[in-house]
Formats: structure tokens, C-alpha cells, sequence
């Protein structure tokens, strides 16, 4: 909802030595909303941003901002944009996480015309129904990067309305992620003029854009894609090129940058990751546990648990981030492989604004449920059709029928019924081949977190299903600010 930052201390804890030994507190964080930024699609914007909150802890807190030793930094997923190869110069005005090649594009609302060429042979007119093509013929079924809106397709449409590459066949733009250009821009901040600055993205925001967080490298397909498919000659010079762990050392910050705000001028920039990634690490802290997940209740409900396994079901949505090698203290090949496996349904608590309980009508009538007692209704929450996990079926329609008379029954079964859709989540994770299989601890954000009743409720139901074993915990998160989980990131990447 803006930007902010976030600045972490890791103490050191004598008397815990063979495990946790660090402690991690927050000892400055300022905030700008989206008001304040001029347009939130503009990266010139979001580095003004960025500054204004570096400028602020510069005079608040020199003494911490002289002490500083790792910077990470999240963005929203596949917000992205292009720069003029080997620049910071934005070249296309970035398109956010939610653009979608279908819908949004000018040139896609245009109908799909045929062009007649000279052969007499049609032609896709349409750079959208180009893309989509392209996305078909290249990218493996069920894959994430066939998202459209994913960053795959929005460098591909970019490509089609005016080629990334010269006459010469020269690639004169390279594609960049919203967390990559603030890294770029406080590494080469400055410097500009001087060097030349390409990008250095992260697993977690290259995962939509294709990169194989397997094998890490970017697969045969996609360089097949870009280069027969998008006629790009050179297909490696449109991508970021390195994509390091979230959390690993990247360089050193700019001289300049550093003069500015006052940081030492050998802070490391450190590998970024994606909001929802660094949310994470703020609920489950630096060092999460296999088995820890952390459930949001907010318009929707999304689920991430970590598991010792990759785990993938495209139709459903459901996907695995690498878990950061530095994640947990630095010492990289001491790190045991980790995923962080996740989906999401399209039930959430929408469909409480949407059946007409206000915030302190669901305060008060909560406060009258017994967490204890099973609702008798059996609904499915949707807010219109469609879902996509923990079942994919696009024709699943909304049930809220029968609708008690009594706002309280017909609120307790509307909250257990998004419960059962995030305990039925987790099963579903577990038989795709999550491990362990059942979460140990499930943290709670966004807006149904506040809600004490239903997180007993809540604990309850999931607890069933784990026959009924009593370490199942489910608690509110005490901090899921991105720019924390972020801080916590650079913070692990150091001794
Ligand atoms: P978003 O996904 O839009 O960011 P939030 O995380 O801000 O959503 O959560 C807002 C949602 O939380 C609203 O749909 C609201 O109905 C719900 N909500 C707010 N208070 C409560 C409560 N006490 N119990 C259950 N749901 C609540």
C-alpha cells in the first residue's frame, strides 16, 4: 500500500547458545502511502520514495543508519518495467503486478484481426493475441510463467508493440523488476554516468518471469522462446543477469548513496524477494521452521508453508518459492534445500463486506459464537463464481444458502466455512506433497487476524484433521510488514 523501511538490530543472546542465539528488534521504520507517491507506476516515483524515507532516517537516526550492514529490498511480485540496456533510464513506464496481457493492453482490447499479408497467408494483428500464442507454443503446460499476468507475457507484449531489439540486432532494452530497480538504483545510485549498470534479480521475483528455481538457470524453453518465438538474438541481454538468493551479497552499496544517507560505505546490498515473500519472514521470523505457515485473511485467503519438498500444481495455483540459502545465518552450504509452497482461493472475507457486517458488527457478534460448537450451515463464501484452490473449478458457484435469520449464526457459518477452506488448503498442500505434511504452527495476517474466537475456531477444525493432535498451533502474527521480513533478510545474511 506505499513504500516503507524498515531498520533491524540483531543482538546477539548469550544464554540460548545451541539455537537462536540472535534477536532481532526493529529499531527505526518510516512509512509513505500511495498518496504521497505521485504514481505508482512510475519507478522515478518510487525512487523519490525510497529517498524520502532514507533522508528521514538519516536525520532521525544517524547513529543507526552509520551502523548499517546489509540492505535487502521487496517489491510487489511481477510489477516490472524496462530500462535502456546498461542504464537506469526507465524506456517503458513499468506495468504492475496486477496488468494483465489480456485485459489491460490497449492493443489487446482491439478484436483479433487478421492481417493480409503479401503471401495471402493471416497474420495476428493483435500484439496480445500474439503474445498468447507465443505463451502456447513455447511455455510447458500448466507452467507459472503462462500467467498473463505474469512478467513473461508483459516483457512479451512490450516485445510485440516495439521490438527490444535495433535494426542491427542489438537488444537496446533489458526487463527489471520493481524490487530489482530500487537495488540497482542504491547500488549504482549516483554512478550512473560512470558504469554500467545491469540487473541482478533474486529467485522469488524471477520465479513468474520463467527462471527455473530448480536448476537455477533459465531454461531451454524460454531462450527458445525469446529468440525463435520473439526473434530476440540475444535473449540473455533482456533478462537480469544474475538472479542470486534473496539474501545473498550482491556489492556494495554506491559511494554516493552511502554519502547521502550517512551509511557506511561498506554496506552490502544484499539478493531482494517479493512482498508476500518477505511477509513471511516477518510472521515466521529469520530462522522459520519446516511445517511454520502463515495464513492471510484478508480479501482472499492465502496460504505459504514451508516444506522440505517442491511442490506444483499450476491449474491450481499452487506454487513453490526456493527458500533463501541465507536465510538462516550465512553460512550457505550448511543450508538445507527449502521451499516455500503456497496457494490461493478466492474465498476470503470479501464476502463479509459483501453480506453487510461491518468491522464492529463482526467484533460483537464474534464476541457471542463459542468457538467450540460446530455451525450446523455448510457454505462455500465465494463472492461470485469461480474458484482456483484448494479445488480449480471456474464453474464453483457461491453458497450462502440457507440464510439464517439470526446475524450471529449466519456469521459463524460464514467464518467457519472460510476456516474450512483454509484447513481443507492445507490438506491439499500435504497430499500434493508438502513436508511435513500438516502445518505445526499456522500464523495469522491481514484483516481476519484481529479475531480471537475465530482463530480458536479456526484451530479447532484444523486440528481434525490432523486426528485431532494438540501441538497444531494457530496464533495471530505480531509482525507481517514486508519491509520487516525484508530487514530480517539482510539481517540472517551476516555473522
Ligand atoms: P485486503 O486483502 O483487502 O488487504 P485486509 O487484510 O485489510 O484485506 O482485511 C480486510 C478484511 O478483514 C475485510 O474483508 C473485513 O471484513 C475483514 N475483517 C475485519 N475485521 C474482522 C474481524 N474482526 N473478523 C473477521 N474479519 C474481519
Amino acid at each position: 500500500s506505499g513504500a516503507r523501511i524498515s531498520i533491524v538490530e540483531k543482538r546477539h543472546v548469550e544464554q540460548d547458545s545451541n539455537k537462536n542465539s540472535w534477536e532481532y528488534v526493529e529499531v527505526f521504520a518510516a512509512a509513505l502511502s500511495w498518496d504521497d507517491i505521485l504514481h505508482y507506476d512510475d519507478a522515478y516515483d518510487w525512487r523519490s520514495a525510497v529517498d524520502a524515507l532514507l533522508m528521514r532516517a538519516a536525520e532521525d537516526v544517524p547513529d543507526i543508519m552509520a551502523r548499517v550492514k546489509a540492505v535487502c529490498v521487496s517489491g510487489t511480485s511481477a510489477t516490472c518495467l524496462l530500462l535502456e540496456r546498461g542504464t537506469l533510464d526507465v524506456s517503458r513506464v513499468a506495468r504492475m503486478y496486477n496488468f494483465d496481457v489480456l485485459g489491460n493492453s490497449d492493443s489487446g482490447k482491439e478484436e483479433g484481426t487478421k492481417k493480409k499479408g503479401k503471401s495471402g497467408k493471416g497474420e495476428l494483428e493483435n500484439p496480445a493475441e500474439r503474445v498468447m500464442k507465443l505463451i502456447e507454443d513455447y511455455v510447458p503446460e500448466k507452467h507459472t510463467a503462462r500467467a498473463t499476468t505474469g512478467s513473461l507475457a508483459k516483457l512479451l507484449l512490450w516485445n510485440e508493440e516495439e521490438s527490444l531489439v535495433d535494426d542491427e540486432g542489438f537488444v537496446r532494452e533489458m526487463l527489471c523488476h520493481q524490487s530489482d530497480y530500487i537495488s540497482m538504483s542504491l547500488m549504482h545510485g549516483g554512478m550512473e554516468q560512470d558504469e554500467e549498470c545491469f540487473v541482478t534479480s533474486d529467485w522469488h521475483n524471477s520465479l513468474k518471469l520463467g527462471y527455473d528455481v530448480e536448476h537455477l538457470s533459465y531454461p531451454e524453453w524460454m531462450l527458445k522462446l525469446l529468440k525463435e518465438g520473439a526473434k530476440i538474438s540475444s535473449p540473455k541481454d533482456v533478462l537480469p543477469s544474475k538472479v542470486v538468493s534473496p539474501g545473498e551479497p550482491m556489492g556494495l552499496i554506491s559511494p554516493i548513496v552511502a554519502m547521502k544517507y550517512g551509511l557506511p560505505t561498506d554496506a552490502v546490498l544484499v539478493g531482494g524477494t517479493t512482498d508476500s515473500n518477505a511477509a513471511f519472514f516477518a510472521a515466521a521470523g529469520a530462522r522459520p521452521e519446516f511445517g511454520q505457515a502463515v495464513t492471510s485473511l484478508g480479501s482472499t485467503v492465502a496460504l505459504k508453508q514451508l516444506s522440505k519438498s517442491f511442490v506444483e500444481d499450476a491449474s491450481r495455483g499452487v506454487y513453490s518459492h526456493r527458500f533463501p540459502r541465507f536465510g538462516s545465518g550465512g553460512k550457505a552450504d550448511e543450508v538445507e534445500e527449502a521451499w516455500l509452497i503456497g496457494g490461493a482461493s478466492n474465498v476470503g472475507c470479501a464476502v463479509l463486506r459483501q453480506e453487510g457486517f461491518s468491522n464492529e458488527e463482526l467484533e460483537s457478534l464474534s464476541s457471542e459464537i463459542d468457538p467450540n460448537t460446530d455451525s450446523p450451515l455448510s457454505y462455500y463464501p465465494l463472492t461470485k463464481k469461480g474458484e482456483r484452490f484448494p479445488i480449480a473449478d471456474s464453474e464453483k458457484t457461491p453458497v450462502l444458502d440457507p440464510k439464517p435469520e439470526d446475524r450471529k449464526e449466519y456469521l459463524h457459518g460464514i467464518l467457519q466455512a472460510i476456516g474450512d477452506v483454509e484447513r481443507d488448503g492445507y490438506r491439499i498442500l500435504g497430499e500434493l506433497g508438502a513436508r511435513p505434511s500438516r502445518p505445526t504452527e499456522v500464523l495469522t495476517c491481514g484483516g481476519g487476524s484481529k479475531n480471537d474466537m475465530w482463530t480458536a475456531m479456526r484451530e479447532r477444525r484444523l486440528r481434525d484433521i490432523c486426528n485431532g493432535d494438540q501441538r497444531i498451533v494457530v496464533k495471530k502474527a505480531l509482525n507481517t510488514e514486508a519491509s520487516y521480513g525484508a530487514a530480517l533478510l539482510a539481517a540472517a545474511s551476516f555473522e
